[in-house]
């Protein structure tokens, strides 16, 4: 999860926690039910429903009189048993060790019960919402009703992520074909085809105009070079191919065109 932000460059910080598990979770459900009722006056109505049915997704309420009303609630990592205990000192070392930074949040609980252990978001620092955001789910596939397998996964807002890449990945460069006269089309398709043969975008102009006209076009689709066939093109087997960024432009034949430029 960390690498998908560092890849894409966003600025995202990695908060962790462990909710425990079935051993040592209920003390602490009870203990987190106990406060929950004193400060009830302070808790929104979804809370106060919350608070009965599954009290530590009071802890992810967004609402600020809730958020406050919980700051000084009970914490999980108080009341995590032996083995949860050794196990996320372990995951803090492992973190550490990996270079991931993080901060501990003991108020991050997600909002599935299936959860054991480990939970972790990632969040953005420039909008502050959630991005990416999984954990440990020990018993998940027993309950389902496979055999006991212990798992680890998570999900991308794919959308919030889109929302925040400022680069993109390298972006290949687009060649737009441009034949002149109906004559040199056929003679334009094979180009065309020998260009993505070599793994190159290809867009082939359909615009049947001057060459003014098409690399008008060329500019409005984003190409970064124009592969220009006219009628000594085709007789030569050369195409003269514009550099649209530079307008430097120069003459190749097939050949030299697969071995130099490309
Ligand atoms: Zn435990
Ligand atoms: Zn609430």
């Amino acid at each position: 999860a960390h690498k998908v932000v560092k890849e894409l460059k966003i600025e995202a910080v990695v908060e962790v926690n462990s909710i425990g598990c079935k051993v040592c979770r209920p003390a602490y459900r009870q203990a987190l039910t106990q406060y929950l009722e004193q400060v009830a006056g302070r808790l929104c109505e979804d809370c106060m429903d919350r608070k009965d049915r599954n009290p530590l997704r009071v802890l992810d309420c967004k609402v600020p009189t809730c958020r406050s009303a919980v700051k000084d609630a009970p914490k999980m990592v108080d009341f995590l048993c032996e083995e949860c205990r050794k196990h996320y000192q372990k995951l803090l070392e492992y973190l550490n060790i990996m270079g991931i930074p993080y901060v501990e949040n003991p108020n991050l609980v997600r909002g599935l019960d299936y959860y054991t252990k480990t939970v972790f978001e990632v969040v953005s620092r420039e909008l502050g919402i959630t991005i990416i955001a999984g954990g440990r789910y020990d018993y998940l596939v027993e309950e389902m009703g496979g055999v006991p397998t212990p798992a680890v996964g998570f999900a991308v807002g794919v959308e919030r992520v889109a929302m925040l890449v400022k680069e993109l990945p390298q972006r290949q460069p687009l060649y737009m074909v441009i034949p002149l006269g109906e004559d040199t089309v056929s003679y334009a398709l094979k180009v065309c085809e020998l260009l993505r043969e070599k793994g190159k975008r290809v867009e082939l102009s359909y615009k049947r105009a001057g060459l003014k006209k098409q690399l008008e076009l060329a500019n409005k689709l984003k190409a970064d070079y124009a592969v220009i066939v006219g009628e000594d093109e085709m007789k030569e087997e050369s195409v003269s191919i514009k550099n649209l960024h530079t307008g430097e432009q120069v003459k190749l034949n097939l050949k030299e065109l697969f071995s130099h430029v490309l």
